[in-house]
Order: C-alpha cells, then structure tokens, then sequence
C-alpha cells in the first residue's frame, strides 16, 4: 500500500516540467487520459510486485512513457527522403507535388478563395469546372469530372451506369490494384453484377459477342498495371472494343489507372495509351488517379462524352465523392503545369547524363561508396513495371543501417541487396543532397 501512495497524482504531474511542456503539442485532456492510463499501468505493476528502487525508476519515467505513448498514438506525418528509386512509392505518399505548385499554392489555402462563387456575377459556381475544362483541354474529352480518388470514379461510373445490371470484363482484368481494391469488389458494391469474358490469358472479340445479353449495360476495361501476362496472351485492343461496344448500344468505359492525361515520349511510358489516345478511339469514360503519373494529389479524374458524364454528375453518390478545395487547388496547378508543358518531378527518373553521373560520384565519395548501374521503376502499381537503367550509389554497410537510416532524422529509404545498402538519387531533390549525405553519416556513427 505505502508504494501506491509514493505515486505522483496526476494534477501535479501535468503541472510539472516535462509534461507540462507537451500541453502545447497534444492538450491537455489528452495529456490527462494519457497520464491516468499510465499511471493505471503502474498501479498494476506494484499489486503483481515490484522492489522499491526498480518503482523509484518507474516513476521517473512516467513522463516518458506518457510521451511515447502520445507519439504512437498519433505520429507526426514526417518528410521522408525516398532513395528507393522508385518513383510512386504507394508507402511513402505516391507522387511528390511539384515544389513551384505548393509553393503556389499557399495564398489560396490561408485565406478564402472563389471555390464556388463566380466573381463576376457574385452568383454561385461549380467548384469543379476549372479542373474539368482542363483535363477536357489536355484529353480533348467532351466533358470530364473529378471525384477524391480513382476506386471512388469507378464506383460512380458503375453504380451510375450499371447499377442492377449487367458488365462485361475480361477473366485476364479481373485484378487486384493493392491497397485491398479489387475490381469485382467494386463491380459488387456498386451494385452491378460481373459477366467474365474470355480466360485468364486471351480474351478475343468473339468472347465479348458470345457474352452479350439483354441484361449487360456497360462494357468496362481495366489496365492490369501492376502485373503483366507473358506468352500466349490476347486482348481487344481499345478501339475494336469501343466498336463493339457502340455496335450493340452500350457505352466502354477503360479504367486507363495512372493519370496519364496525354502521350508522353518517355521510353517505358510510350506504349501506354494515355486518355487522349483512348478518347481518340472512340472510349465513352475513362478514369484513372491524380497521384500516378499525373504527378498531382490524390483524386480520380474521369473524362468522356458528355451525355455519360452527366449522368455521373448527376448521381447522389457524385456529392459524396467530390474533393475539397486543398485537392482542387493542387490538382488545378498541376493540370496547368501539364498545359504548359512544363517539367514534372518524375522527368527525374531518365536524368542519366554525365551531370546525374557526376552528382552520385559526389555523393559515394564522400561516403565511401560506389556508383553502379541499378534500376529506378516507375511504380505504385503504375503503368509499365519496366526497369530504368541508370547510375546508383551501393555502399558496404552493416546490416542494420537500413534500419537507422530510416529511424534517422531526415528518414531516408534506401534498398539492400546482398549486402549491400543501395541509394537511387533519382527519387531525390538534389536540393536534399546534403542532408542525405549527412543523414548516412550519421547513421554510419562517423559522425554523432
Ligand atoms: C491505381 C489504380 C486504381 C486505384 O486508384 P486510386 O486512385 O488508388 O483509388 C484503380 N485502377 C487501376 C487500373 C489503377 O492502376
């Protein structure tokens, strides 16, 4: 009993240094719960037995534990220098904005903006219309729509179009994105039902006419972008399915996936049809995600023939799914970048040139590492998984400095391979050069 009453109350501890000092980072009915649940735990330690000095050192620590238990209750989302060479990173936030935008950005996001008033006539407006008119100009689309992510446009596409009927998709599409998305869970919860067409690896324009019947409504096409079929394969390319889809009076929709609004001469990306080359050949919805290789936040964008899209728009479920002006204010940066054709963050990917050559050599220098050939991706379930090739730092380092370079401050993500701890700083601002260098120092211990 007397070891209960050596405890502090609670009252005087949040009074004192040093969890006084955290009232400002978590409040303080936060900090109370916080410090009653350990102060609880403690409880339970003395009524299972503890000596009186190990208790002494309890109880010094009781402001730590609450401090860790704040910590990872809610940790702080960190800035993370991405050396993976990995481009769209889905753990590490996909896509990085363009520093210019967000630095664009910020005058619109202190303050009140025109969202939805038109300031000619003091009347209201659509807050989607800018973003719309410009995914229509960089897709030449009738009519497009934005929505908060790309699960969520193919949710309002099916459960708009084909909601209580019927949808035709190849067995060879029926994929899972990640992040638990499945198309046919998605088909299901909106409602339609899945007719499968063809197999697994073919899938020909006679399967798609034997599958249709009365009860079909949409024909949807799904761009299996994180796996690829390698051998006896066939699919209906886009613009024989769009012909087969208007011969019988339905509407195609191509879940195209990355964002790539236009074609884009980089090699690995040259073969992906974009939404311009699938509006082109004659597909009536295409939709894919803002934070792919668009390069912008997350958002799904949807484009298309206008009669479809405003059955879209019109659906109840469209004002759920709308994003809010943080998403429309970076999105519309983005799509004007893209306009003016100016550089995005993911030109960084082919940087493979003598000055790209000779900013690695500086970097392994420094660190006593070696620059090699090594291979960045695209990736986040993105378009081609293809490698590309280009110059990397490898560094001979102990096992766990992966571990202490990510539990470092900035964190930094490398990757290891027999052995060896590589770092692509093709995925990296060279303006975080240094502090990635003296990040890896420091977790080396060559420097405290
Ligand atoms: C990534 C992807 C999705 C999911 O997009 P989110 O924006 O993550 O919701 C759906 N379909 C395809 C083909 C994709 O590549």
């Amino acid at each position: 009993m007397s070891q209960l009453r050596r405890l502090p109350a609670v009252g005087h501890l949040l009074q004192e240094s040093p969890l006084a000092e955290l009232t400002g980072l978590y409040g303080r009915e936060a900090l109370r719960v916080q410090t009653t649940r350990v102060l609880d735990a403690v409880r339970a330690e003395i009524r299972t037995g503890i000596e009186d000095d190990q208790l002494a050192e309890t109880i010094r620590e009781i402001p730590d534990r609450v401090r860790a238990a704040l910590e990872a209750e809610a940790p702080p989302l960190r800035r993370v220098l991405n050396a993976t060479g990995i481009f769209l990173h889905t753990n590490l936030g996909r896509a990085p904005l363009p520093r210019e935008v967000v630095a664009d950005l910020a005058d619109r996001l202190d303050a009140y903006c025109d969202l939805e008033m038109s300031l000619d006539t003091g009347r209201r407006s659509d807050r989607g219309r800018r973003v719309e008119n410009l995914v229509r100009a960089l897709t030449g689309a009738e009519a497009a729509l934005v929505v908060n992510n790309n699960a969520a446009a193919l949710a309002l596409a099916l459960s708009s179009l084909a909601s209580g009927r019927e949808v035709l998709l190849s067995r060879g599409e029926l994929v899972e994105i990640g992040g638990s998305f499945r198309i046919p869970d998605i088909l299901e919860a909106s409602g339609a039902r899945l007719v499968e067409v063809g197999t697994t690896n073919r899938t020909r324009l006679a399967d798609y006419e034997r599958a249709i019947r009365p009860g079909v409504s949409l024909v949807l096409k799904v761009y299996p972008s994180n796996y690829r079929i390698q051998g006896f394969v066939e699919e209906v390319d886009p613009a024989t399915l769009a012909d087969f889809a208007h011969r019988h009076g339905l509407p195609l929709l191509v879940d195209e996936g990355s964002g790539m609004l236009r074609a884009e001469p980089a090699p690995p990306l040259s073969r992906h049809q974009s939404f311009q080359d699938l509006i082109e050949a004659g597909c009536d919805l295409v939709c894919g995600s803002g934070d792919k290789l668009l390069g912008g936040p997350q958002a799904g964008l949807i484009a298309g023939r206008e009669s479809i899209v405003a059955r879209l728009r019109e659906s109840p479920l469209y004002r759920a799914l709308r994003p809010g002006r943080l998403v429309l204010t970076a999105l519309d940066a983005v799509l004007r970048r893209h306009l003016a054709a100016r550089p995005m963050p993911i030109a960084a990917l082919w940087r493979d040139g003598e000055e790209h050559r000779r900013r690695v050599e500086g970097l392994a220098d420094r660190l006593g590492g070696k620059v090699v050939r090594g291979s960045a991706y695209l990736g986040g379930g993105s378009a081609p998984e293809q490698e590309i090739e280009g110059w990397v730092m490898a560094l001979t380092a102990p096992g766990d400095v992966a571990a202490r370079l990510r539990q470092g401050e900035p964190p930094v993500v490398g990757y290891q391979r027999e052995g060896r701890l590589f770092l692509d700083l093709r995925t990296v601002d060279p303006e975080d050069d240094q502090a990635l260098a003296e990040a890896v120092e420091r977790a080396l211990a060559r420097r405290s």
